[in-house]
């Protein structure tokens, strides 16, 4: 009990001097979507009325959040699970943060995927960083699901760069925001080995973290490396404003020469305050 407590202390500390350190907004992340400012309690006659005690808690799970997701960004798959490991709570604060910013997004990527899988119900599909399993509980196909964390029973808790998948054993593999880790390469790896030839690879991602303009990646050079992977382009999708979907197929031979594959970096996508 006592270690658990001084477990418990130590990591709160390490959140706040996470923040006090936090990386410059400028350093090449994209940013997006802002939380509100709490009222300024002087200028209010009752300083601590619930709304403003509310408004505080909010800044400071949005706080949380933020922390949280940059680590995710910065860190390798493995880092991760053994983070949220020692503290499972810190994903429910991540997804709740989470959740409240794709709110404010018009259309949300899964819904998309989702359609996509309504006329094709007989793949099956693994969802690479499923979150709450949205995309399984909204299709008829059968899927696997995978994440960090398992808050339901459909859900394999692991690093999706090392799923307990037979190679060759699924139709489509989806990546829905969830390329997150600096080991992002490993996960694609992963998803090529266990789709079928001619299998699906879904990807959709933040529309600023490949926009070169602003130090995203070159979505070309992206979609190159994937096809040195072993896969083909099908089609590349910008018409959303907040995300892109990228669709591949398995190729059906493997090329025999090995190639070092160039992958370029995919900034952190970073969430300011408003
Ligand atoms: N695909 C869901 C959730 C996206 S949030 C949706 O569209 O709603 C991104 C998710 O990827 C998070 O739940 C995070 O925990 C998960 N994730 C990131 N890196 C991971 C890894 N290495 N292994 C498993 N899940 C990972």
């Amino acid at each position: 009990m006592k270690e658990e407590k001084s477990r418990k202390r130590k990591r709160f500390k390490h959140v706040k001097s996470q923040n006090k350190h936090k990386p410059s907004p400028s350093n090449n992340a994209t940013q997006i979507h802002k939380e509100p400012e709490p009222e300024n309690p002087s200028s209010s006659k009752k300083p601590k009325s619930s709304s403003f005690l509310d408004k505080m808690r909010a800044r400071l799970s949005g706080g949380h959040f933020r922390m949280l997701n940059e680590k995710l960004y910065t860190c390798t798959g493995e880092e991760a699970l053994n983070y949220f490991k020692e503290d499972p709570s810190l994903f429910d604060m991540y997804h709740s943060g989470y959740q409240e910013q794709m709110s404010h997004w018009p259309e949300q990527p899964v819904n998309i995927i989702i359609n996509w899988l309504k006329d094709r119900s007989s793949l099956v599909v693994a969802d690479f960083g499923c979150g709450d399993a949205r995309l399984a509980k909204n299709v008829k196909n059968k899927v696997f699901s995978f994440d960090l964390v398992s808050k339901d029973p459909s859900v394999i808790a692991c690093d999706m760069s090392n799923t307990p998948l037979d190679a060759s054993s699924v139709d489509v593999a989806v990546f829905c925001l969830s390329l997150m880790g600096t080991n992002f390469p490993s996960y694609l790896q992963e998803a090529h080995r266990v789709l079928k030839p001619n299998g699906w690879l879904l990807i959709a991602e933040v529309k600023s973290r490949f926009d070169p303009n602003t130090g995203g990646a070159d979505p070309n050079k992206f979609s190159k490396a994937v096809t040195d992977l072993g896969f083909a382009s099908m089609l590349k999708d910008f018409s959303n404003k907040m995300f892109i979907l990228l669709y591949f197929r398995k190729k059906e031979k493997q090329s025999s020469k090995r190639k070092e594959i160039e992958w370029p970096e995919l900034k952190p996508c970073l969430y300011k305050r408003r």
